[in-house]
């Protein structure tokens, strides 16, 4: 094998950058060409291809974002779509692909699987939301950006007797609201894997209140507006909803803050960055041997790889005992 490619595709998130700088240091190592894709599945098919070689992934490994940029193409989607991409591989004597991104990035790459390139997957997902590995590149950033905001908010909450009511990211999946409650110190935490009733949050809040609490945390995932069953919009922003929820039924002040796209930006975690360093290099080794259609991911701290039939066949499992330790700490 001479030359691979890597592309980032999807939602970015931090730590691509250091992911492909891995990659391309690797293959480096190895004597092996590396050829950047723009754009993710959108480059190429319109065959937007940069040569990459160990100098110009220089100083990227603590920049957020990816330099490759990352899209959605509804181009792909389609069978011409996904044969014009082949063609430009084969073309540019692309004989292995990475991929960084999450699910719908890989479902998209297996197509090229297919078509006989071989690809290997590394997730990266704010949202953590991937099954088969523990971490996904750029959730412990996120985690860490949330848990800063929720210091901030503290500061001034100490100065006032209110309920805090802070959002953040994950339609479907609670991780991220899960993990930044446990490490704030959140009163309460409300994600979409669990039914919570607002009224229990109420009481929660209430009990709170006469420990001598002076002042709460709720967080709330932005998935969580699908189990309302209050009839309100469910497009309406679930912060708003709880904190209209919680002044209603207990007369407590309520103040919300809806943290939207900051929880995507910053410089990489040194976790994520490790992570990304470990799963950019077993990509490359992964193409070397001859083995296509796996992502690779962290299981326990081993590097494992798993057939993408695998991963897509699995539901990612959220460990709800950490909910539950959030509340129980939060109860005292
Ligand atoms: P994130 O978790 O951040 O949303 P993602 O990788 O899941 O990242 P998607 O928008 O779902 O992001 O997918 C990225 C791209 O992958 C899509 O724009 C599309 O080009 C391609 N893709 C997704 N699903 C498929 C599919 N079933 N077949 C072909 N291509 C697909």
């Amino acid at each position: 094998m001479e030359t691979i490619a890597v592309l980032t595709s999807g939602g970015d998130a931090p730590g691509m950058n250091a992911a492909i700088r891995a990659v391309v240091r690797t293959a480096g190592y190895h004597r092996l060409s590396v050829l950047g894709v723009m754009r993710g599945f959108h480059g190429l098919i319109h065959d937007e291809f940069i040569e990459l070689n160990p100098r110009s992934v220089a100083d990227i490994i603590h920049r957020g974002g990816t330099i490759l940029k990352s899209a959605r193409s509804e181009e792909f989607r389609t069978t011409e779509g996904q044969a014009k991409a082949v063609e430009n591989l084969r073309r540019a004597g692309v004989e292995g692909l990475v991929v960084i991104g999450g699910d719908g990035s890989f479902r998209g790459a297996m197509r090229l699987q297919e078509a006989g390139i071989n690809i290997v997957g590394i997730p990266a997902t704010i949202d953590n939301d991937i099954p088969c590995t523990d971490f996904s590149i750029g959730f412990d950033t996120t985690v860490n950006t949330v848990v800063e905001v929720i210091n901030k908010i503290r500061d001034t909450a100490t100065s006032h007797e209110r309920i805090y009511v802070v959002e953040v990211m994950g339609r479907h999946s609670g991780y991220i609201a899960m993990y930044a409650g446990l490490a704030g110190g959140a009163e309460t935490v409300l994600i979409p894997e669990v039914d919570d009733s607002l009224d229990e949050v109420c009481e929660r809040l209430i009990s709170g209140y006469r420990l001598g609490k002076a002042h709460s945390i709720v967080l709330v995932a932005e998935g969580v507006g699908g189990n309302f069953k209050a009839g309100r919009s469910l497009n309406e922003s679930s912060a708003f909803h709880v904190a209209d929820y919680v002044r209603e039924k207990t007369g407590f002040e309520t103040r919300v803050t809806v943290l939207g796209h900051i929880q995507r930006g910053g410089n990489p975690t040194a976790n994520d960055r490790i992570l990304a360093s470990r799963l950019g290099a077993r990509a490359v080794e992964m193409l070397m041997e001859g083995r296509g259609g796996c992502m690779v991911g962290v299981v326990h701290t081993e590097i494992k790889a798993t057939p993408l039939e695998e991963v897509f066949k699995q539901e990612k499992a959220l460990d709800l005992g950490f909910h539950q330790l959030a509340h129980i700490l939060a109860s005292q």
